[in-house]
This record gives structure tokens, C-alpha cells and sequence, in this order.
């Protein structure tokens, strides 16, 4: 038997929002591997299904870790929530793959997307990534403080809608209120601003506000952060929270 491994996206919570390619590849593995959090998600199959759960710091050595067990010839499945691909789990196997034993480049790797947290987000709201926008994440774990604040710089110029992964832990309380001050800088207090909590799940809680209020709403580590561009705009609706989109052309008039 040769050995594979799956790198798959749970989606953004509720089962519903897992492709069946992953369930399939979930329902096939005999090795599950994965944050506790993101593998207490998985429907138990069979008893010989091994889970390897880990903290959710330990990324590449988890990587290495499902690489050694596809190498002895195992069928792993490694586990993010949302998409593998967007601040997740593959990037990390694939870091493993090329700074590790030669022998893991022939194994048979394959990474089945999922819904991510942001277009989970964008669906509750309307349709706020109708036109170009970016993907930043506020965490600085694995990348400089002064990187964010740079890419946050340029995406405000560009006018782009931003998607803001990660932002708030209780290990960093007030990088969210940093760079939306940042984005005062460059963005008119009226631009939308909206805080999706648990998207995609029945707990799902949408905010509607802007740029001036936004400090005072509190964001924890499942709430998404969607920053409108020039043009994002609010339908308003009697008794309920408006819809959000980003019109495509140009040419609509504000
Ligand atoms: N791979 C994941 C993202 C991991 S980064 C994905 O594609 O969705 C973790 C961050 O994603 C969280 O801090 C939060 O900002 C966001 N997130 C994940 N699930 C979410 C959800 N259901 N609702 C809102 N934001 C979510």
C-alpha cells in the first residue's frame, strides 16, 4: 500500500459547508491530523481511525508529522478549518515537503479546497467582495508587525475591500484597534465596516457599522473583519440589518 495525504478545509463550521470531497477523504483516512479544536469537528467513522491532535501552534512539526506517517505508507487526512490554503494547514505541509527528506516530494499530496471563513462572511452580509478586495491577516505569530502595517498602507490606497483574518487573541488585545487607526488614516469614517462572528454556523452574528464606530465593537478569534472600499455601500431594510455590496462597476453612481 502507498501512502497519501489529503490536506482538507472542514469549511467555516457548520457540516453543511464541507464539500463532499472532503467528507469522503475524512470518511476514507486512517490518520486524522489536526488542532483538537478542528478534529473534534469530524464525525467519528471507525475506531482503527487514529486522531493525532496537537496545539494549534505547532504547525510544521504537525506537517512533518502527517508527512512521516503517509511515508510509512498510512492514508492521512491533515485538518484546517475553512480553506487549508488561506492561513492554514498547506502552506505549512508544503514548507515541510521542501526543507524535509527528499523521499516526501513522491508522495501522493493532494489539498481539497474549502469555504473559507471570508466568503462565508461575505454571504451573510450580501455581497461586500462583489469587486476587487484582499485577504490580510492581523496575526503576527509569523510575520512582523511592520509588514501588517505596510500591506494594510497599500491595500487602503488601492481602495480595495479587506478581509482581516485573526483579528484579536487574547495574546494581542489591541492589534484590531492599531490598524483600523491606520485605516483612518487613509479611509473616509463613513466606509463600511463589518464584523462577521461564527459565519457559517448556526451562531452566525453579523455587525453592520463604519469606519469611525468600529473601535468600539469587540471582535474575539471567530469574527472576521470585511473593511468596505469608496464604494461599498448599505441597502437599508426596515427592522433588519441592511445588505452589503460592493457594486462591480464603476459607473454606479454613490
Ligand atoms: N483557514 C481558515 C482561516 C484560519 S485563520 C479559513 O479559511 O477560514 C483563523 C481566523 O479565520 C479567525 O481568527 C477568524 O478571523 C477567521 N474565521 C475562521 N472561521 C470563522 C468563522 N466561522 N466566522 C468568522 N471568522 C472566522
Amino acid at each position: 500500500m502507498t501512502g497519501t495525504l489529503t490536506i482538507v478545509g472542514l469549511g467555516p463550521g457548520a457540516p453543511e459547508m464541507t464539500t463532499p470531497a472532503v467528507s469522503r477523504a475524512l470518511r476514507d483516512a486512517t490518520d486524522l491530523v489536526g488542532y483538537e479544536t478542528y478534529l473534534a469537528r469530524v464525525p467519528a467513522v471507525s475506531p482503527e481511525q487514529v486522531r493525532h491532535g496537537s496545539d494549534n501552534r505547532a504547525e510544521i512539526e504537525r506537517a512533518k508529522h502527517a508527512l512521516r506517517l503517509a511515508a510509512e505508507g498510512r492514508r492521512v487526512v491533515v485538518v484546517s478549518s475553512g480553506d487549508p490554503g488561506v492561513f492554514a494547514m498547506a502552506a505549512a505541509v508544503f514548507e515541510a515537503i521542501e526543507t524535509g527528506e527528499p523521499l516526501w516530494r513522491t508522495l501522493d499530496v493532494r489539498v481539497q479546497p474549502g469555504v473559507t471563513a471570508m466568503l462565508a462572511a461575505a454571504a451573510l452580509a450580501g455581497a461586500p467582495l462583489g469587486a476587487d478586495f484582499c485577504a490580510i491577516s492581523l496575526s503576527d505569530n509569523l510575520k512582523s508587525w511592520a509588514t501588517i502595517e505596510r500591506r494594510l498602507e497599500a491595500a487602503a490606497r488601492g481602495d480595495f475591500v479587506i478581509a482581516l483574518y485573526n483579528p484579536a487573541s487574547r495574546a494581542r488585545p489591541d492589534q484590531l484597534q492599531r490598524a483600523l487607526k491606520l485605516l483612518r488614516q487613509w479611509k473616509e469614517d463613513r466606509t463600511v465596516v463589518l464584523f462577521v462572528h461564527a459565519a457559517g454556523t448556526p451562531d452566525a452574528r453579523l455587525i453592520v457599522t463604519d469606519l469611525a464606530a468600529a473601535s468600539g465593537v469587540i471582535a474575539d478569534m471567530r469574527t472576521l473583519v470585511v473593511i468596505g472600499s469608496d464604494r461599498t455601500r448599505l441597502i437599508p431594510r426596515e427592522g433588519i440589518a441592511p445588505w452589503v455590496y460592493t457594486p462591480r462597476s464603476e459607473a454606479t453612481p454613490t
